[in-house]
């Protein structure tokens, strides 16, 4: 341990970054303590990407019943067992936390239980126990973004979501971001009439044009109902329901208001002000060594960078680990990082999306293409699937891929590699297409678009 501190490296958030920067460092054989308030695992393992896989793939079991009759099966679906599926998840995100918790101590992490703030330079007060630490890694996380209206208090955030006792019937998610369009087709799934109100024409703004339309067709067709340009101005609880009011003077009742319109860094219990710490409106500014304004302090993850995705908290945590203790000088790569969301269908991007591409200087050539996957050729339920290669004109090196359609997150895993690798079109054209699959489209598409 150095300089007479309690610790070489004390963190506060035990989720995504957090764990990880941690772990890696105490294996590097620093001392080191985990301040967390909840429970282990942050946004990820208990709010978010993992309690919403599991309600995607419950709900996917609607559309895959409908397909299964029109291959031969005699099958009816019942009613959703909310209650019965809501405590299997909750006990499987308890099992996981638990593994957070296992995992620390078997590294020999300290953890300490409470709300952590910083109280110095190198001192965070827990519960008024001050602990001091040569550097302190900040990794609290977001919270989802509330806006101020009349009657906002009656909306639900995804937090929230996952402890509903029943599933509300009729359905306004306001927002067109990750975190909409995926409640909304596990929603839609499991049985409610869904809508999802945006101040835009479509959804999923920073994706490329045509997945956007592409997907919100296909949405579409699966019932959901959008309501474009408009914003909500209030809304007024009635007995059980919520009277909705637009921008446009329009009004409907609802069940259940989702808000999903972003979400904001974590910090407010922080004391970065107190400190010193400089941030923007709460996003806490870092170099490219995640070093805030007061250089024994670090921040990763959500409150620090602009992707708000548990792989980039991870990788970040993993680089201050290496950099902190094991003499590296690594940096973190921002560019060409694949994504999914989870939609019904799913969209698996990698890389610039056309107009991106074209705002960044390049001549684009652009292969797309949109076909039924043999799945379906059997089925009246149709889901269409869409691929988009963007190749710079020049160097036809390939600068973006974006997939609409079944297993999309599962693709973009590997195209991932080959974008990052910077692989031209011919090579994606060199390598041969696993057939029958909708995969071989991305390395057949010969034919420019435009
Ligand atoms: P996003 O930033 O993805 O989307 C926010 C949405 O809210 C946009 O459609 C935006 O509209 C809209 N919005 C924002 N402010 C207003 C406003 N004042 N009035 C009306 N509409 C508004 O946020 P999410 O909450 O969906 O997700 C947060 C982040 O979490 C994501 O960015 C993503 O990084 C991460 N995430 C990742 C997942 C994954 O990897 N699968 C899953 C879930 C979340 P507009 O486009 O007009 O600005």
């Amino acid at each position: 341990m150095s300089d007479n501190f309690d610790y070489d490296l004390v963190v506060i958030g035990g989720g995504s970054g957090g764990v990880r920067a941690a772990r890696w460092s105490a294996k590097l054989g620093a001392k080191v303590a985990l301040v967390e308030k909840s429970r282990l695992g942050g946004t990820c393992v208990i709010r978010g990407c993992v309690p919403k896989k599991f309600m995607v793939y419950a709900s996917e079991f609607a559309h895959e019943a409908a397909v299964m009759k029109d291959y031969g099966w005699d099958v009816q679906v019942g009613e959703f067992d909310w209650a019965g599926f809501k405590s299997k998840r909750d006990a499987e995100i308890e099992r996981l936390s638990g593994l957070y918790q296992n995992m620390l101590s078997g590294a020999g992490v300290e953890l300490f239980e409470g709300v952590g703030c910083l109280d110095g330079d190198h001192t965070v007060l827990i519960k008024g126990k001050e602990i001091t630490a040569k550097h302190i890694l900040i990794a609290v996380g977001s919270r989802p973004f509330i806006p101020n209206f009349l009657g906002v208090e009656h909306v639900l955030t995804s937090n929230q979501f996952f402890n509903l006792k029943k599933r509300p019937q009729k359905v306004l998610v306001a927002g067109g971001g990750y975190i909409a369009v995926e409640f909304a087709g596990i929603l839609q799934g499991l049985g409610s009439d869904v809508s999802i109100v945006i101040r835009r024409e479509h959804i999923l703004r920073g994706f490329d044009q045509d997945v956007r339309e592409f997907l919100q067709e296909q949405m579409s067709q699966k019932q959901i109902n959008f309501v474009t340009e408009k914003t909500i101005t209030s809304i007024v609880k009635e007995d059980k329901k919520f009277v909705v009011h637009f921008s446009d003077e329009s009004e409907q009742t609802y069940d259940a208001v989702l808000m999903a319109q972003g979400r904001v860094p974590a910090v407010e219990e922080l004391q970065l002000d107190k400190v010193g710490v400089k941030h923007n409106q709460g996003k806490i500014e870092i170099n490219t060594k995640f070093q805030s304004s007061i250089p024994s302090i670090y921040a990763v993850g959500d409150c620090a960078n602009d992707f708000n995705l548990t792989p980039v908290a991870l990788n970040e945590g993993m680089i201050l680990a290496e950099n902190l203790f094991n003499k590296q000088d690594m940096v973190m790569s921002y560019e060409n990082i694949p994504t999914a969301v989870f939609s019904q269908p799913p969209v698996g991007t990698v890389g610039l999306g056309e107009q991106e591409a074209k705002d960044r200087g390049h001549s684009v050539d652009i292969y797309m293409s949109s076909f039924n996957p043999l799945k379906f050729a059997l089925s009246s339920h149709k889901e269409k699937c869409l691929m988009k290669i963007i190749v710079d004109c020049k160097s036809q090196k390939v600068l973006g891929v974006h997939i609409v359609g079944k297993d999309a997150g599962e693709m973009i895993q590997g195209i991932g590699v080959a974008v990052k690798a910077q692989l031209t079109k011919a090579q994606f054209d060199q390598c041969v297409g696993v057939h029958p699959t909708s995969a071989e489209e991305l390395v057949t598409m010969r034919e420019k678009l435009r």
